[in-house]
Parts: structure tokens; sequence; C-alpha cells
């Protein structure tokens, strides 16, 4: 499928509910969401049949995301569902890690391509403040799990903090050589509800500058990340969509829990799905006409920012 400015739109990001057991502070509200209608949110083999016209249309990567993904009953089944679809070559979970140890049964016999686990800090009382509630130790233990069950692609993505956690660099380099896992920092964007980024925004290259990173070859960091290295070869990756943004090469589109797909990750552009549902042609149509809209780049240097919160987006 390719949009109005030719670039060829293979890959979906499926968040399958706006629910979370934490509250990151850049994420969510602490006093969390509104619990949205039963009826306002996609079924599962609904957005099953989305996806089926989506992998007709060229997507062949999918990442299931959330809110949290493994809150909602089901996912682990639903991933394992996408990946039988037809056309779909890889499929991938986002998830913040607290419940990867009791799906671990689950998780063994479900084809997983790529795992990405959320962990922002090292530090235990640093993890409790960002997330409002999480327990490090749950995620670590999941990171462990994921990783005896046979997981071979795993990622940490900590967001890049300023005064919260850009001391922990080399923390998390060496953490990643340890447990032979990919770290890379996400530069922190801003939305709507809440924007945490005036207060703890930094560019990656300050980072790159303070710790004398060198740049590599980015080998199999997919994802737009860049790799570094320290002096003595520990590797980090950067993602960077405020400093270096990588939107000519965007091939992604969003479909949230609620049947919308999302165009551009800080855009209001969406094609409504849900009024569609049943009917294939109708759907195909829809985004066929529709990608034509996907916009050119984010505008977030213009001000333009997302009136949807990430929890419902999904990353
Ligand atoms: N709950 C799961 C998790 O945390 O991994 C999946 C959903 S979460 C919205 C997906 C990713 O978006 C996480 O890596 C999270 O850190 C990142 N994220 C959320 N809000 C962000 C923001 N304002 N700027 C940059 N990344 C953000
Ligand atoms: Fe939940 Fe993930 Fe958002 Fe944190 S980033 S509040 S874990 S959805």
């Amino acid at each position: 499928m390719i949009d109005g400015f030719g670039r060829n739109i293979d890959y979906l990001r499926v968040s399958i509910t706006d629910r979370c057991n934490f509250r990151c502070l850049y994420c969510m509200p602490e006093e969390g969401v509104p619990k949205k209608d039963h009826n306002d949110i996609l079924s599962f083999e609904q957005m099953e049949s989305i996806i089926e016209v989506l992998a007709e249309l060229g997507i062949k990567k999918i990442r299931v995301t959330g809110g949290e993904p493994l809150v909602r009953k089901g996912c682990v089944d639903f991933i394992d569902k996408i990946s039988k679809i037809k056309g779909i070559e890889q499929v991938c979970l986002t998830t913040n890690g607290f419940y990867i140890d009791s799906h671990k049964e689950e998780l063994k016999n479900t084809r997983l391509d790529l795992l990405n686990i959320s962990l922002d800090s090292l530090n235990e009382d640093k993890f409790k403040t960002i997330t409002r509630c999480g327990d490090i130790k749950e995620v670590l233990s999941g990171i462990e799990t994921a990783r005896e069950i046979g997981v071979k692609n795993i990622k940490i993505n900590a967001v890049l903090m300023k005064g919260i956690n850009d001391d922990e660099i080399r923390e998390f380099a060496e953490f990643g050589k340890e447990k032979n896992v990919k770290i890379r920092f996400i530069e922190i964007m801003p939305f709507s509800i809440c924007n945490s980024y005036e207060k703890y925004g930094i560019s990656a290259d300050e980072i790159i500058k303070r710790y004398d990173l060198i740049r590599t070859p980015d080998k199999d960091y997919s994802n737009n990340a860049e790799t570094y290295k320290f002096k003595d070869g520990l590797e980090v990756g950067f993602i960077r969509p405020i400093s270096k943004k990588f939107c000519a090469a965007c091939n992604r589109v969003r479909l949230t829990a609620d049947g919308k797909l999302l165009l551009c990750l800080h855009g209001t552009a969406y094609i409504d799905l849900k009024d569609k549902l049943g009917n294939k042609e109708a759907i195909k149509n829809a985004i066929l006409e529709g990608i034509m809209n996907k916009p050119k780049e984010h505008g977030i240097d213009l001000g333009v920012i997302q009136n949807r919160e990430m929890n419902s987006i999904g990353g």
C-alpha cells in the first residue's frame, strides 16, 4: 500500500486496550482513564477481520501494544491468531513486562518474533516514581522469563528523561550486555494531557556528546533506532523522533482499540473503520482512499500535539 508521498506502508501497530496497570508520568494521568463502554471497544474477532484486509493490502509486520496489552484477557491467543493471517511475516509485542511471568506458558507456545519491554530506570525507587505504582522486580523477572522461554529478539525501551534517567546510560548499556538484550532510548514526546516534554525533554545529541558515544552501523537495530558505542564497545540505541525525525521513512499506521486507523502518531487524521465492520469492501476502500491523507511529517516542531494520549495509541 503506497501513500500520497510514495511511502510503502507495511507495518501496523494495534492498540488492543487503553487500560494499564501502570501510570507512567509521560503517558497516563495518575487517576487512570475513564473505562470505555464495552461496545466502544473492538472484539478480537473484529480486529482480526480488519487485519485480514490490511494484510491483503500489504501489511506484513504487526506490533501488539496498548495501554498494557497483557491486561486484556485473550491477548496471547490474539497474537497467535494474527500470526497465522496470510501475508503476516512478523508479529511483535510491546509490554511493560509486569505480566510476562503470569503468561509464561501461553507465551512459550506462541510465535513472537520480537518482544519490546519498557523499562525506564534500573533503580527501584526511580522506577516507582516514573510508573507511579510499578514494581521493578516483576519487570526484571519478566525479562528473565522471556529469555528463559527462548524469545530470541528482546529489546528494552527506555524513555529518556532529563534529571531522571539520563545518568543511567552506562548502567543500561551494561545491563544490555549482561542480559543479551538491546537497549534503546526514546526521546520523550509531547502529548496533550500528560505533557512531560517541557520538564523532562532532552535531545539524544546531548547524551551522545556527554558520553562521547561513537556512531556505529545499525546492524539489526530496527524501527529507526540509531546505534552508538561507548569506547569499550558497549552499545546503546537511540530513537529520535524529535531531534532527527524519521517521517520520510515512515511505513506505519496504527489501529486503536475503538476502531480508528491513525495515520500519524502526532496528527489528527484517521480512518474510522468501526462503522464499516462486516463489510470487507467498504473497509478496503476506506483504507485505500484514506491512506492518501497520511501526513508528510509530524509537526511537533510547529506546535502540533496529538489530542489522544499515548496509552490509547500504543507508541
Ligand atoms: N504498556 C506498554 C509499554 O509501556 O511498553 C505498551 C504501550 S506504551 C504506550 C508503548 C511505548 O510508548 C512505551 O515504550 C512507552 O515508554 C512509550 N511512550 C509512552 N508515552 C511516551 C511519550 N510521551 N514519549 C515517548 N515515548 C512514550
Ligand atoms: Fe502503561 Fe505503557 Fe503507558 Fe506506562 S507507557 S502507562 S506501562 S501504557
